[in-house]
């Protein structure tokens, strides 16, 4: 007798957990994150921009602002570089002042 009453609560703890594995525990979703690398065509040149937004442009110089690509945070300063003949890089530190992540700002100009 005893032991039946041990067996049902067994089964009685058993029921009771059904669900125990499907908590809430989601990830949080990447989304708010912006895409870590663009591409921009500015007439026949190529943009590869990683962690900036280009703002403006026009056929030899664009102007960028740098992003943050933890929090898709947007930088108030505008910085302009004219584009060259040849192909060109700019690299860029960047911390951001709202998350504090570091990255490196990329711009590939082919
Ligand atoms: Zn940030």
């Amino acid at each position: 007798m005893k032991l039946k009453f041990m067996g049902l609560l067994i089964i009685a703890a058993m029921i009771g957990c059904t669900g125990c594995k499907t908590s809430q525990a989601t990830k949080a979703t990447d989304a708010a994150k912006p895409d870590a690398t663009r591409t921009v065509m500015i007439g026949t040149r190529t943009l590869t921009v990683t962690g900036a937004v280009i703002v403006k442009y026009d056929s030899d110089a664009f102007y960028y602002k740098k992003q943050c690509l933890e929090c898709g945070y947007v930088a108030e300063k505008q910085i302009g570089s004219t584009i060259s003949n040849g192909a060109s890089t700019i690299n860029s530190d960047f911390t951001c002042p709202k998350c504090a992540n570091k990255q490196t700002v990329k711009i590939v100009v082919n």
